[in-house]
């Protein structure tokens, strides 16, 4: 039994309890919206440790950090160190992307250290192997999911019917998605259907034997902000939501993958859209970029994207580094992309319904630190206690304000006065 009929059944299994737990839920109020397909808590039964994390409505907006080789790097050891370096920046699941080198031998490796959710993309390895058929792409999947893999991105949307809607109303930039535009290459060459739309109820049966989360991937996001909000994107939302409906059906948890580069003012409609059109299915977005203009601080336009997108119901945002567009991240873009990320996650839970007042408390907390000037305070609830103690320290200056006002510190002074207004009222009493 998957864990999706569990949770039907009105049973709550360790894991939506230790979610749950974590999240300050009621266990059977988590497990109903297990039951009702609004929340995922991917975890492959093979898998053999794991922190189980929840994704969906109620719950916390979650990061997720993408990793992996690509054909001009291919280190396994590389791949590994970011992956323990996302962990540690605080990322809730990570993605395994590589397209070079041994890439069961990179995946295999990321999962025997890290306990988080890793996710992957089955059509790159494929591609990879040159075995971008039907039974190619089913081994694929069947693969990792046996390796103990927790989610797999599917590009199921992207079908027929989506790539003549893309014909009839063509884009600046195409299809960005690199599983969107190898599934097109596939129906192109064969004209053939989109194996995994076409034999969409295998994959279930294979996703049921694993008790694997279906992401179904945004093949057709938006590349550029001329690009945002088209037919194609809208095309690929309905035929998403008609696949969560039939995942729900077979018991198989499944989330739902958004764009991408899209303007700030059409980022609610869009999540809006995307939740009407996927009855509520958790949303897993890439972004999205508020701006196309700005390679190197992509992390930043995400962000910016990422708590609008929160705020408007999105509940999964996946980091995008300074490398974006750029190159492969290091690790030091890793961990840069995971703060910036989990800043916007966190300042869309202070919106967010369900998880506001605890997402609140954590701000209260720097709030009370600071108006005490108490610095190892603000260092314990700072989201990047290091970075903020080697900023205070990095001149050697030790004093009880800091050196942007010094003895202008207005919150000494402020206190100072209070103090001093206290003490006079206490002197006429
Ligand atoms: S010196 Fe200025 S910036 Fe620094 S703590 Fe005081 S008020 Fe804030």
């Amino acid at each position: 039994m998957t864990l999706m009929e569990e949770a039907i059944r009105g049973r709550v299994p360790p894991s939506i309890a230790q979610v749950a737990g974590r999240e300050g839920i009621d266990p059977a109020k988590l497990a109903r919206l297990v039951a009702a397909g609004r929340v995922v808590i991917p975890a492959n039964i093979r898998r053999a440790e794991l922190d189980p994390v929840g994704i969906g409505e109620m719950l916390t907006v979650k990061v997720n950090i993408n990793l992996g080789t690509s054909q001009n790097l291919d280190s396994p050891e590389a791949e590994v160190e970011k992956a323990l370096a996302a962990v540690e920046a605080g990322t809730d699941a990570l993605m395994d992307l590589s397209t070079g080198g041994d890439l069961d031998l990179v995946r295999r490796r990321i999962l025997a250290s890290v306990k988080v959710p890793l996710g992957t993309v089955p059509i790159y390895q494929a591609a990879v192997q040159k075995e971008l058929t039907c039974q190619g792409m089913f081994d694929a999947l069947e693969r990792q999911a046996r390796d103990g893999v927790d989610f797999v991105t599917v590009h199921a949307g992207v079908n027929k019917i989506s790539l003549e809607r893309l014909r009839q109303d063509p884009r600046l930039m195409g299809v960005v998605s690199r599983g969107g535009s190898l599934t097109m290459k596939y129906i192109a060459d064969t004209g053939e259907e989109n194996p995994y739309y076409q034999e969409f109820d295998y994959l279930l049966e294979m996703a049921r034997e694993y008790d694997l989360t279906l992401s179904l991937g945004d093949g057709l996001r938006p590349g550029c902000i001329e690009d945002a909000s088209d037919r194609a994107k809208y095309t690929e939302f309905i035929m998403l939501g008609e696949l969560v409906r039939r995942a729900r059906a077979a018991g198989v948890q499944a989330m739902v993958e958004g764009p991408g580069h899209v303007p700030a003012d059409e980022i609610q409609t869009s999540v809006r859209a995307m939740k009407h059109l996927t009855d509520g299915a958790p949303l897993y977005l890439l972004g999205p970029l508020v701006t196309d203009v700005a390679p190197g601080y992509d992390h930043i336009t995400a962000a910016m994207g990422g708590v609008i997108a929160g705020m408007a119901g999105a509940d999964f945002l996946c980091a995008t580094t300074p490398s974006e567009h750029l190159d492969l991240p290091t690790r030091e873009d890793v961990v840069e992309g995971a703060y910036v990320t989990r800043i916007a996650a966190h300042a869309a839970d202070l919106t967010r319904p369900g998880v506001r007042e605890r997402a609140r408390s954590w701000d209260l907390q720097m709030a009370q630190a600071r108006a005490a000037l108490d610095w190892d305070g603000q260092f314990r609830a700072a989201i990047n206690p290091s970075l903020a103690r080697r900023i205070r320290h990095r001149r050697g200056l030790e004093t009880d304000t800091c050196t942007m006002c010094s003895e202008l510190c207005a919150i000494r002074l402020t206190r100072e006065a209070m103090e001093k207004g206290r003490n006079k009222d206490q002197e006429s009493a």
